[in-house]
């Protein structure tokens, strides 16, 4: 029996992206690639503030502190908290997908794949959700993911079948490359083939989180490498922000640069609605 390790599971409307707006179901799984530990710092430091939770002092993940620097979901991959993350088998995880949906099946609702990195541990259990005779009526799902892992043949393959089932189906790839904001190294984080072949199975867009005119520059610099590989889809300027705080600092800055460039501005609505809650 297929199994994955889920950080979070809930509804809630999707704040990013091409579905800001539409009611969703996340499902949080646990790992990483990346610690983005830059985000929020002054350019070349690294936040140590995930460092000083103490797991010990938290029984539930959703009672874990939120962060203003680095990673805003660091317990869905840092391995000091992933006693916080069971492994459920996809019988349970169907079962509570079926609750949270307001009628008890798919409607109109979207399905969000999201992470820590949703693409590095799991494809091989993804056709055994997706293909659950309960999960039939889904139609739309995101795979939020940082663009560096290639998708496995078995599961493109299988992906492509799913779409081929039901001419209403579409999958997404939003892709949240890295830029040197996130503290990661650029040859680690930007792979402009790798997202390309997301391409051969459904769309995809790039979205960046700036801070600065210079994170802005090198979001546009590195939406030219993308392009350069075959890259179609859309590119998103999103604020950085997981506390409303630092959001309401840029998020109009990046509204105005993604005008002036002409790429798309992505809000990044739970911040405002939710306060970056976690399961929000
Ligand atoms: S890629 Fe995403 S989940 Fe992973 S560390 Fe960076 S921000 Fe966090």
């Amino acid at each position: 029996m297929a199994q994955i390790k889920v950080s979070e599971l809930f509804y809630s409307i999707q704040g990013e992206g091409r579905y800001m707006g539409v009611p969703s179901v996340f499902l949080r799984t646990f790992g990483c690639n990346f610690k983005c530990a830059g985000f929020g710092m002054l350019k070349g430091e690294l936040s140590s503030e995930r460092e000083e939770v103490n797991p010990e002092d938290h029984k539930e993940y959703g009672n874990l502190p939120l962060v203003t620097t680095g990673c805003d979901s660091y317990a869905s991959w840092d391995p000091r908290f992933k006693h916080l993350s069971p492994v459920r088998d996809i019988d349970s995880i169907v079962d509570s997908i079926m609750e949270l949906l307001p009628f008890g099946e798919w409607r109109d609702e979207h399905l969000v794949i999201t992470g820590g990195e949703p693409l590095l541990g799991w494809q091989r259990a993804y056709p055994a959700l997706l293909g659950h005779p309960k999960m039939r009526g889904l139609k739309e799902i995101t795979f939020e993911t940082n663009g560096t892992q290639e998708l496995d043949p078995n599961f493109k393959k299988y992906l492509l079948e799913w779409l081929q089932q039901d001419n209403d189906r579409e999958i997404t790839f939003s892709v949240s490359a890295k830029l040197s904001c996130s503290g990661e190294i650029r040859e680690e984080a930007i792979k402009p083939e790798i997202v390309r072949g997301y391409e051969a199975v459904g769309t995809a867009y790039l979205k960046f989180v700036v801070a600065t005119e210079d994170d802005i520059a090198e979001a546009l610099e590195a939406a030219t490498l993308y392009r350069a590989a075959g890259f179609r889809g859309h590119v998103y300027l999103m604020p950085v922000g997981g506390v409303e705080s630092v959001y309401a600092l840029n998020n109009k800055n990046v509204v105005l640069a993604a005008m002036k460039h002409g790429v798309r501005y992505s809000d990044r609505l739970q911040v405002p609605l939710f306060k970056n809650a976690w399961a929000t």
